[in-house]
């Protein structure tokens, strides 16, 4: 039985896949327990799936998934976290961004007895700029509008305890935006540094259509917030719209020169307002049946004593 897992998901990795096996399990051999290293072929339509295929006849340790499609990395993740059988599963890309010679790092501190251990990214290299900027500005936006507090820095390379991974199988939702759901099941969490590479070979797979993608399944699996934006800015309207018609109205008590043009202005706004609040209260339960739907456990139990 593996005592570690290393999942790693590939999509059209020809270039890299070797120089990916041979420095993971180096790493892994030097451990000196046993290991298995899961390859998740997320539809590749290179020579990705015949590499692997080749690979793992010539190693038993080594365990391949190939999926029907292009599925996406965070289902990839996800499939290689079902199938792991460690103790301590480790997710790490296959690109060699992050490096395998961090693993031991991440072992040890599970052997001190932390639960997820992510890897924070000191530097990284060979990654444009405008990324850097994208990644820096989303997460410190998603940490201010979501529920959970994201770490910063932190990507899908960490190490996850078995307890931590059966935690995660047992969340139901289908859009798994998995470094959120991480950090939302809790248990003992800490990091290693280190610095992030530039791609061994190949290129990235994440165009930015598939950055917005993601970016948007950070905030709409974590947040509330944009729900709720119509039906604040309705009330706000809806007070505005109340206060110039009652200034009008005042003047023209008191006899003073009022506007007519202020008061239909008004009158729009009004109704305007009401609209959007109205959404704002759909939103509201929305937002309940949203959460009911993801079915996310209203606890869970780290330790149980004396039952
Ligand atoms: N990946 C995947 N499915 C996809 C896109 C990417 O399995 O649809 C894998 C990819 O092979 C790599 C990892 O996910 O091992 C991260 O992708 P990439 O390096 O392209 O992203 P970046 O580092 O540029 O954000
Ligand atoms: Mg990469």
């Amino acid at each position: 039985m593996a005592v570690y897992s290393v999942v790693v998901p590939l999509y059209n990795e020809e270039a890299v896949i070797e120089e990916a096996y041979a420095r993971i399990s180096k790493v892994m051999a030097s451990m000196g327990q046993p290991y298995e290293i899961i390859f998740v072929n997320d539809g590749s339509r290179d020579g990705t799936m015949d590499k692997a295929r080749m690979l793992a006849g010539n190693d038993d340790k080594l365990k391949v998934l190939s999926f029907s499609r292009n599925f996406g990395h965070q289902p990839a993740i996800t499939a290689g976290m079902d199938h792991a059988r460690g103790r301590a599963v480790v997710v790490i890309d296959g690109d060699m961004q992050d490096p395998p010679e961090v693993m031991p790092e991440l072992f040890a501190k599970w052997r001190e007895g932390w639960q997820v251990v992510y890897g924070r990214r000191s530097g990284r290299k060979g990654e444009t700029l405008f990324k850097k900027l994208t990644a820096r500005v989303f997460y410190r936006c998603l940490n201010a509008v979501s529920e959970i507090e994201l770490p910063l820095d932190t990507g899908d390379f960490r190490l996850l305890d078995r307890q931590v991974v059966d935690a995660m199988k047992a969340l139901p939702e289908r859009n798994r935006y998995v470094r959120g759901l991480v950090t939302w099941v809790g248990f003992r969490q800490t990091c290693v540094e280190y610095e992030r590479k530039a791609r061994a070979a190949g290129e990235t797979k994440y165009p930015l259509r598939r950055m917005l993608r993601l970016a948007s399944d950070g905030v709409t699996a974590f947040s509330q917030k944009p729900l709720k934006a119509g039906g604040i800015i309705g009330t706000l309207l809806c007070v505005s719209a109340a206060a110039v018609a009652l200034t009008q109205l005042a003047r023209g008590l008191t006899g003073r020169s009022w506007s007519e043009t202020a008061c239909w202005a008004a009158a729009i706004l009004f109704a305007q307002g009401l609209v959007l609040l109205c959404a704002g209260i759909q939103n509201a339960y929305l937002a309940r049946v949203y959460d009911e739907a993801k079915a996310r456990p209203n606890y869970i139990v780290a330790e149980k004593i004396g039952f």
